[in-house]
């Protein structure tokens, strides 16, 4: 099943990179919140901690992609600056991400001081390759509440493929061991599905979640790879992994989804606890209640994911003060676009490919 009117997105062209967003109205300001001009309010932020990783995955990153040069990305307190002044602007959730964030050689630090600094939960999200137990005790003890881990296939020679690496599916499998031990949990795993590689995988994926502590989430394919190669032949709707997986294993709604989550749950009606949760960004796109601001590790804010416009917080990091940082957060939060448009002929794929804005 292909959804009907998606085509391959527009060839690049160079983005904007203003140093500031334009003002917000002050009576936004005196609000004291980040509110965009379509009535949504920003309660989440995704810091993506760096732009390299030691897995190439074939949907999100080309053998060869370019890095950010190091001269240009944030430090770790500068992330811890950003989180806290966004909390304070009524953030609640703060996700750390990239790239692979556990390369972040300050990754510690960075937790404990966003929870010295707020009081939002703190997730991570992680290929898995690299954890161990002592590591995610450390973290959990900085701070860290959650993790979600990217696992695309059980069987070694198709991750080895997918992932171009030497990473196995049984290492990743005991990194989610590892985090239910130390009650970092619920667990999400993520997934990307695409067509004639990892898509009659469905069912054998969604098995992980018949467990309590585990979420198994599938993501639609998005255009947002480094080597724009996103294809709308090999793309798996959400609709079309469901089916597959209630061939083996019938779903049954679950309730309760916060209307701003990118996932709509389901749980087993066999009744075995668990949940499966299918992200739709392209076949429903849920920009309509998006409450989500991101920030690069090269210090850019990016409104939404598919932004071509994006604003360089660094010198307001440098020069500026918490109140300054604040004054940007909700002017570059008012320029929210209304949605992404990925099914629109006038969509035009962002330059910055997923791994550089932070899943
Ligand atoms: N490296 C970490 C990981 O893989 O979990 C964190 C960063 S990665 C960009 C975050 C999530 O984005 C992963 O679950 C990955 O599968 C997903 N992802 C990457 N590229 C994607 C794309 N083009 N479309 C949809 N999801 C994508
Ligand atoms: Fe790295 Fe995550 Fe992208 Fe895979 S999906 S290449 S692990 S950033």
């Amino acid at each position: 099943m292909t959804l009907q009117g998606l085509a391959l997105p527009q060839a690049r062209t160079a983005e904007s990179r203003p140093a500031h967003p334009p003002p917000a109205p002050e009576s936004v300001h005196a609000a004291g919140r980040m509110l965009d001009s379509h009535g949504r309010v920003i309660r989440d932020l995704r810091l993506s901690l760096t732009d390299r990783c030691n897995f190439r995955c074939t949907y999100c990153m080309e053998p060869d992609v370019r890095f950010a040069a190091p001269d240009t990305l944030l430090q770790a307190d500068d992330f811890v600056r950003v989180a806290g002044v966004a909390a304070d602007l009524g953030v609640t959730k703060i996700r750390l991400t990239g790239g692979e964030p556990t390369l972040h050689p300050a990754l510690g630090e960075i937790i404990a001081g966003i929870r010295v600094r707020t009081g939002c939960e703190i997730a991570l999200t992680t290929n898995g390759a690299t954890l161990d137990r002592s590591s995610l005790r450390a973290w959990k003890a900085a701070g860290l509440d959650r993790v979600t881990i990217s696992l695309d296939s059980l069987r070694s020679d198709r991750f080895a493929r997918i992932t171009r690496s030497n990473c196995t599916p049984a290492r990743v499998l005991g990194s989610i061991e590892d985090c239910l031990t130390e009650g970092l949990t619920p667990v999400k795993v993520n997934a990307v599905l695409v067509r004639g590689v990892n898509d009659d995988e469905a069912a054998d994926l969604a098995a992980l979640a018949r467990r309590p502590g585990v979420e198994m989430r599938f993501i639609e394919w998005m255009p947002l790879d480094s080597g724009h190669a996103w294809d709308p032949e090999r793309w798996v709707s959400a609709a079309e992994t469901r089916a597959a997986i209630e061939r083996r294993f019938p779903l049954v709604p679950l309730h309760g989804d916060d209307p701003s989550s990118t996932a709509r749950t389901f749980g087993f009606a066999d009744g075995t606890p668990g949940r499966v949760g299918f992200v739709a960004p392209v076949s429903s796109p849920f920009c309509g209640a998006c409450s989500r601001l991101r920030m690069t590790a090269d210090g850019m804010v990016r409104p939404c994911l598919f932004s071509t416009r994006e604003f360089d917080l660094r010198p307001t990091l440098r020069h500026g003060d918490d109140r300054d940082v604040a004054r940007f957060l909700i002017d570059a939060t008012w320029t929210k676009q209304p949605g992404h448009g990925i099914a629109t002929p006038q969509f035009r794929q962002p330059d910055r490919p997923m791994s550089a804005i932070g899943g």
